[in-house]
Order: C-alpha cells, then sequence, then structure tokens
C-alpha cells in the first residue's frame, strides 16, 4: 500500500498511545513493535511484537521509527544509535539537556543522511512552539506557562509514603487567581509557588488518624509546605472509579503590549484525560512530517520548531489554502 509504513520501538504508556493513535490516522500503518523485553511478555492491542534484537531486519521496511522509550536512559542511547539505519521520531522532554541531546543526535544523522526529529509532545512540543509564537509576535511581552490540572508521579508517591495512607493520588492544578491576573494584561511577577496548587485524594488504611495524616502532608517540606495544599479522603471504590487515568494539561499565555497601554494576550491551553495518547497523537502527526521531509531529501536533527504546520497534516497543501486559509 501507499501508506506510510511506522514501528513503535519501547511499548509502555506512551508506545500504547501511538498505537492507539495510528488507528485515527489511515495514511499510515503500524507495522511492528519492538522491545527490548521477551515478545511473548509484550500485550499490544493488535501490532506484532519483535525483539529489538531484529529491528535491522526491518530496516527498509519502514518508513520512521517512533522512539517510546523513557527520557532519563532509554532515549540517549536509543535515539543516537536507531538514527544510523531509520528516520526517527522521540518525545525526550529533559528541557535543561535537551541542546546537548539535539547534538548528539545530530552527529549521527547528518551521517546517516535520515531524519532525526526530537523532543514532540507537549511539553517539550505544542508548548514550546505557542511560547515561540508569543515571543516573536509580542516581542514586549512575557510568556507565562502553567501545568495542571496534572497527575504528579513523584508527588502521589511521596503522600503513598505516609504512614496510615493505603492509596494517594496528587494532582497539580494551575492557581485560577495566578491566571486571572495574568489574562487581565497586568504582567505580574509570579514563583512557581504562587502558579500552583496541590490536591491530594487519599484511601485511608483502617483505624489511620485523618486529621495528623492531612497535617503531615500539609507541612512537607518542599513538597507541600509551600504550597496551598488541598487534602480529600475517599473511599477505596471511589478512588478506583475516579483516579485511574493519567490527566494533564496547562496553559501558555503571552502578554505583550504593542505600544503603550495597549495589552495583547494569547492564550494556548490544553485539557487533557490523558497524557501519553495526546503526547502519541502529537508524535504521529509529526510521523507524517518527518516521511515528508525525507522524501524531499531533507535530513539531520530536527525540533518541533523547524517544522511548517502544513507537513503535519493528512491534506495536501492546495486543499488546505482552500480550507484553512
Ligand atoms: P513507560 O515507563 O511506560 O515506558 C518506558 C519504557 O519502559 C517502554 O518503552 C518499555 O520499553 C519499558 N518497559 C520495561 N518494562 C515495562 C513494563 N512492564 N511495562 C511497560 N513498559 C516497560 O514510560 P511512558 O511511556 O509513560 O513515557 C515515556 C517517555 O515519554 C517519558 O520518559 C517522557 O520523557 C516522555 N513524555 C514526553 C512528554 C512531552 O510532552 N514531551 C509527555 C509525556 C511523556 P521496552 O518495551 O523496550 O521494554
Amino acid at each position: 500500500s501507499n501508506k506510510i509504513k511506522v514501528a513503535i520501538l519501547g511499548y509502555g504508556n506512551l508506545g500504547k498511545g501511538v498505537e492507539l493513535s495510528i488507528l485515527k490516522n489511515p495514511d499510515m500503518s503500524l507495522e511492528a513493535v519492538f522491545s527490548r523485553r521477551d515478545p511473548k511478555s509484550v500485550k499490544t492491542i493488535n501490532t506484532p511484537v519483535y525483539s529489538v534484537e531484529n529491528i535491522l531486519d526491518y530496516k527498509d521496511k519502514i518508513d520512521v521509527l517512533i522512539l517510546c522509550g523513557g527520557s532519563k536512559d532509554d532515549l540517549p542511547v536509543q535515539t543516537p544509535e536507531f538514527a544510523q539505519y531509520f528516520n526517527t521520531v522521540d518525545s525526550y522532554d529533559n528541557h535543561a539537556q535537551i541542546p546537548e541531546y539535539f547534538a548528539s543526535v545530530d552527529a549521527v544523522a547528518q551521517k546517516s543522511k535520515k531524519i532525526a526529529m526530537i523532543s514532540v509532545g507537549w511539553d517539550p512540543g505544542m508548548f514550546s512552539i505557542n511560547r515561540l509564537f508569543g515571543e516573536a509576535l509580542l516581542p514586549d511581552g512575557e510568556t507565562y506557562t502553567f501545568w495542571g490540572k496534572g497527575l504528579s508521579q513523584g508527588h502521589s508517591d511521596a503522600i503513598r509514603r505516609v504512614e496510615g495512607v493505603k492509596a494517594g493520588v496528587q494532582y497539580t492544578l494551575p492557581s485560577t487567581k495566578a491566571i486571572e491576573e495574568v489574562r487581565s494584561g497586568v504582567r505580574p511577577s509570579l514563583s512557581t509557588k504562587d502558579k500552583h496548587t496541590r490536591e491530594c485524594f487519599i484511601v485511608l488504611k483502617d483505624g489511620a488518624d485523618a486529621s495528623k495524616i492531612e497535617n503531615e502532608i500539609k507541612t512537607m517540606p518542599n513538597y507541600f509546605e509551600p504550597y496551598d495544599t488541598s487534602v480529600n479522603f475517599i473511599s477505596q471504590e471511589e478512588f478506583d472509579k475516579n483516579h485511574n487515568t493519567m490527566p494533564h494539561g496547562g496553559f501558555v499565555i503571552r502578554s505583550g503590549n504593542s505600544s503603550n497601554g495597549i495589552n495583547q494576550v494569547i492564550e494556548y491551553s490544553l485539557k487533557l484525560d490523558s497524557n501519553p495518547e495526546f503526547t502519541a497523537s502529537v508524535i504521529v502527526a509529526y510521523t507524517r512530517a518527518v516521511y515528508k521531509m525525507a522524501l524531499k531529501g531533507e535530513f539531520g536533527a530536527k525540533s518541533v520548531l523547524d517544522v511548517a504546520p502544513a507537513l503535519l497534516s493528512m491534506k495536501s497543501n492546495e486543499t488546505l489554502r482552500k480550507e484553512l486559509l
């Protein structure tokens, strides 16, 4: 067929999200999932799983390889390795290390003449693009990024370590007050603490002391003490029913002045039921862009800031001019 042939390397939350997202993109076909684990132990929805040991057999059968490994330990090794043989897309999200990561991947992709698209997702990713738009369009201004409502893995772990807690999750919420202030165009200076509040949902062990636990959480240094924190006690049934997804999202707001006293405010917002599924959806659109750029003979490392929007679309440029301009 003339579909874009893709494969996934690494099948965790993000890998599964990519498999689901490809089902919504009829111009693509998912040929294979590769894993470092025993393929028999990896349960996909309906894609064949192979050992990563055999991945080079697919060198000429796959247009783009989507790397779904973790940013901390997997991608710094896997992307430079596989950019030797494949056009790649990844979601590397260690912001401080991106320039070095880009350089190490670019060195490989320049030689292999492949495209290696790095740090695709929403932050980094769609939020980065919107920060760029804001700065470029309103040079005299401030950019504000708020995260949430989002499940924080680190803070959830911290509350689960408190004695008497049977199960717990923590959501980070953007502060409504801070957002309203930013939207008004006054360009406030806000600390991280001013920008976010924390909300905990906890199931107690039998006989545990709720008020003691609430106090222990609210006064936990660094994690909760600096924030406005609320603690809610719920039943195991409610916990299982309402707290089993990975919601996330946030806002990028640029507040600027085009002349004295003239406020211009730009806002981009995401409300995501599933962080990995949305990240995967962004990755799949950029996979299409990688395919189109590779057809034109481009190569090297790229970030989302390097890609023209039309390349993301399933439609031709002619159709896009008619429908979207
Ligand atoms: P996971 O921990 O679910 O998966 C990472 C890897 O772990 C998999 O690719 C898989 O590789 C391996 N793995 C080992 N054992 C298991 C197991 N039992 N079950 C599932 N996987 C296993 O991470 P996520 O998929 O949630 O996230 C991947 C990365 O995506 C994150 O590190 C983060 O950096 C990035 N991300 C980026 C975002 C952005 O906006 N830019 C947003 C969200 C995430 P293998 O199959 O080879 O064993």
